[in-house]
């Protein structure tokens, strides 16, 4: 049923070809056809629910790519005010915006008071709100994020609905996070829940969410707010939709509406890394591919020791060796793949980096004072456009006084 469009459908070696010498290296490129599909993928299996879908742009925020989803029906989901920026680029209006984030500013608070809906991180967070309510009159409707103390089984940095995490209300004081919000007056709509990224187990969704239902029947709440998460096939797993909508979809009967939050599931296998091979570097120990974009392009590798699969377009022999491929920066934990059965490939040729489209740009750098790479769409006909074009030294210095 949800056998969607992948890559490997639509790219080809010569393409890569192309593209790389078109546009250089390192390149992110993303297709729009893959984007369309996984984002109704994503909204059909709510069927006969009434909901608010939204696109958790912190996992990709191009406008070009925003605008695509702004046509399939979706909002965003924001976490700063440069979120904001980049769905305003998108002509995304104030009310298909959701606002999350444990670390609200009052300058934030002041300038994004019309958008549709906050989710609320802390009774602390509801103080201010008041004040806030206070000086400039209307704010949004607020949900209260729960956290439900439920394990994901993901990585522990993108896990956040555990006790020890930093988000979310614990449960045990939810009754004076609502006494504080009936003290201050201001509207509670409903609760939220978003346990972590990357979950390719629909029980821990199902504990969660369980609970969020079960609250919100207790209080009344008719709005729900099921955050994101969805995990995406890495290696060899990823959520099992018609298992997720089976479970949890039934959950969600009768309220009036349900928000979602998704990021990595529409975008990350609708995006590509290709780089250039510079070097095979052999030593006694091991065997280097040495690409010409690291842990700057893309950190997933080094920062949760995430798994990327590469595919090599030119191989200078045809059977696999163990290889790490690693980027030019000055650490030893600038890797993109370790320990990975890889045919070698032809010096100056190329490699593709698969399921790059979510976290990957948008946690780029310019370490070691490089230039953050250029985006490429391949539209619904196959012709390329250029959507965020290279950094320049200029740029890199842009700030400097
Ligand atoms: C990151 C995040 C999302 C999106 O997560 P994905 O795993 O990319 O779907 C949704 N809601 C909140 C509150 C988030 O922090």
């Amino acid at each position: 049923m949800f056998n969607c469009t992948t890559v490997n459908d639509l790219l080809s070696g010569e393409l890569v070809q192309k593209l790389s010498i078109s546009y250089g290296t390192p390149l992110y490129v993303y297709f729009e056809t893959i984007i369309r599909e996984r984002a109704r993928v994503v909204t059909g299996i709510f069927n006969g629910i009434n909901i608010f879908p939204t696109f958790a742009c912190k996992a990709n925020n191009n406008p070009n790519l925003l605008r695509i989803l702004k046509e399939e029906g979706f909002g965003t989901d924001i976490v700063t005010l440069g979120e904001y920026y980049a769905s305003r680029l998108a002509d995304i209006p104030d009310e298909k915006i959701v606002w999350n984030g444990n670390g609200k500013s009052l300058k934030e608070m002041a300038l994004l008071s019309k958008v549709r809906y906050v989710n609320v991180d802390s009774i602390e967070e509801l103080e201010r709100w008041k004040d806030v309510a206070f000086k400039v009159g209307d704010i949004p409707e607020l949900f209260l994020r729960i956290n439900p103390n439920v394990n994901p089984n993901t990585h522990p940095y993108i896990s956040t609905g555990l006790k020890k995490n930093k988000f979310g209300i614990p449960i045990e004081i939810l009754e004076s996070a609502l006494k504080k919000a009936k003290e201050s007056n201001l509207e509670l709509v409903g609760f939220h829940i978003h346990i972590g990224s990357q979950i390719t187990d629909v029980a821990p969704f199902y504990e969660a969410l369980s609970q969020a239902v079960e609250l919100s029947r207790k209080y009344g709440f008719r709005k729900i707010n099921i955050g994101g998460g969805w995990g995406i096939n890495y290696k060899d797993k990823e959520l099992d939709l018609s298992d997720y909508s089976k479970t949890i979809v039934p959950l969600l009967e009768g309220f009036e509406e349900v928000v979602l939050e998704i990021g990595r599931y529409i975008i990350g296998p609708a995006g590509i890394l290709i780089l250039k091979v510079e070097y095979v570097k052999r030593t006694d120990a091991k065997t280097f591919i040495v690409v010409d974009g690291g842990m700057n392009v893309l950190i997933r590798p080094a920062m949760y020791g995430a798994f990327h699969g590469v595919r090599v377009l030119s191989a200078e022999q045809n059977e696999k060796v163990e290889v790490d491929v690693v980027g030019p920066l000055c650490e030893s934990g600038d890797v993109l793949a370790t320990h990975c059965m890889l045919e070698i490939p032809r010096e100056g040729s190329y490699i593709v980096i698969e399921n790059a489209g979510a976290y990957g740009y948008a946690m780029a750098s310019n370490y070691n004072s490089t230039l953050k790479p250029a985006e490429v769409l391949m539209t619904e006909n196959n012709e390329p456009k250029l959507i965020r074009r290279r950094e320049t030294y200029d740029d890199l210095f842009r700030t400097i006084i």
